[in-house]
């Protein structure tokens, strides 16, 4: 099948063409037809897959023939809703691709930057918006945003709106709209209260599910590295000597993480740069931008801030922790292979990361290949509690044997039984725990062997 087939506009299919298009993908070859009959549609697709262009063709060719029978102002009226800043650039720029020869009017607002020139670019009339929750609702509570001519309706990656604490500015932005309306609802996952969202603003829907809801790409190698935290950052470090490596994306689980992994890289010598939301909006963009352009070969990112993040060709994706949801492993390796491109996953997993990798493959129905030689294997097979909680469970044990301690200030020698304190945490098996003990043990035999040679 091609585009043609799909009774496509030329102004649409000229700038296809233009982009390199030559197949629909499955999502759109099945979506794009019930979007332009009418229909609201359910699509369980994942990234990757070209669920933008999915929904953004239709919207255009609908627009584009209202446009050309009216001689109207131009008014708003598609709003697609989308949960990061990021994702609305990106999502904006496919409609500016697709849409360069209809003459349509898009504008894009998120927050984090100045709204003034997003008011701006609204105030001269547009046809299109793409917006994130919050900065939406705050322009509608200025008045700043009209959204009483919206007809059709898209909300873009529904179960990162649920994660990241969106739904209520969601249901809010919903409320707003006009009953008529056509309406999208896209999530890659469909936890509960994403199937109820779902069931109380779309209309009827067709269901259009790419692949199963759990399954990862299939052009993408997955491997796993069984290796200690602490030896995580040198195996990262002799990985990326590999030159084959072209461009990574790396995950960590927290912001401070990504900053410290950064840091390490950059000691290193390795060109790196990290996103996550503490970042400024710009800091976040320059990032991505030189990621995007080669200048820099290693991305450190959060999952907020890298969810639907579009890089062609990206080598490879490296989880320098594992994720405690399976599903937001799909997530992260579905950066690379995308659009046919083979990619790479490379996770490191430590022995507290294990039930984490258990979960992930049950969720994938396959078993992740181990890489069995690197220079960091696997030596501590035990769980090891975080630092913090470790100060707080100093290990208080009542010693077994009687210990004569001496009393300042008195020649006496008192015998009492000792309550010792060992000052290693209980889980702690390391070699130099063992020898912190016994150190401290033969200090206070040595002290007391001392007081007793004086006082005699
Ligand atoms: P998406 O899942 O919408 O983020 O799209 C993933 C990638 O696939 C983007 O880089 C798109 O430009 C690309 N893409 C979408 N549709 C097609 C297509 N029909 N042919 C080739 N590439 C596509």
């Amino acid at each position: 099948m091609d585009f043609k087939q799909l009774n496509l506009i030329d102004p649409i299919l000229k700038a296809l063409k233009q982009e390199g298009y030559e197949t629909p993908s499955p999502i759109q070859s099945e979506a794009i037809p019930l979007l332009l009959a009418g229909k609201d549609l359910l699509g369980c697709a994942q990234t990757g897959t070209g669920k933008t262009a999915a929904f953004a063709i239709p919207i255009l060719q609908i627009l584009y023939k209202q446009r050309i029978n009216s001689l109207q102002k131009r008014k708003l009226q598609a709003l697609i809703l989308t949960p990061t800043r990021e994702l609305a650039i990106q999502i904006s720029q496919s409609f500016q691709a697709y849409g360069r020869y209809t003459g349509l009017k898009f504008a894009v607002v998120f927050g984090g930057v100045s709204q003034n020139p997003q008011v701006k670019s609204m105030r001269s009339g547009i046809d299109i918006l793409v917006a994130t929750p919050g900065r939406l609702n705050d322009l509608i509570g200025q008045n700043l945003c009209d959204l009483s001519n919206i007809s059709m309706f898209v909300l873009d990656e529904a179960d990162r709106m649920l994660d990241m604490g969106f739904i209520r500015d969601v249901k809010k932005v919903i409320a707003q709209l006009p009953q008529n309306r056509q309406n999208l609802l896209f999530s890659a996952t469909m936890p509960k209260e994403i199937a109820e969202l779902a069931s109380s603003f779309l209309n009827n829907p067709v269901t259009v599910e790419v692949t199963p809801a759990y399954s990862t790409v299939d052009t993408i190698e997955q491997f796993v590295y069984f290796v200690d935290k602490n030896n995580k950052m040198p195996l990262l470090i002799e990985l990326l000597k590999d030159k084959t490596i072209i461009s990574a994306l790396i995950f960590s689980r927290t912001k401070h993480g990504a900053d410290k992994i950064r840091k390490a890289l950059n000691t290193a010598g390795i060109t790196a740069d990290a996103i996550h939301s503490n970042k400024s909006q710009t800091a976040r963009q320059n990032a991505l931008r030189a990621f995007k352009e080669g200048r820099v070969r290693i991305l450190v990112a959060t999952d907020i801030a890298a969810r639907g993040i579009d890089i062609e060709q990206l080598s490879h994706v490296i989880n320098y922790d594992l994720p405690n949801e399976p599903e937001t492993y799909i997530h992260r390796i579905g950066r690379t292979g995308r659009a046919g491109f083979s990619g790479i996953a490379m996770s490191f997993c430590s022995f507290d990361e294990k039930p984490y990798l258990k979960d992930i493959q049950k969720l994938i129905k396959k078993e992740i290949s181990v890489v069995p030689d690197h220079p960091y294997p696997m030596r501590i097979f035990e769980h090891i509690e975080p630092k913090s909680q470790v100060r707080l469970k100093h290990d208080i044990r009542k010693s077994e044997t009687v210990m004569k301690i001496a009393v300042q200030g008195s020649k006496n020698i008192v015998r009492q039984k000792n309550v010792q304190f060992d000052m290693n945490p209980i889980n702690e098996n390391t070699k130099t725990g063992t020898n912190n003990s016994m150190k401290q043990k033969s200090r206070k035999i040595n002290w007391y062997n001392k007081r007793r040679k004086n006082n005699r």
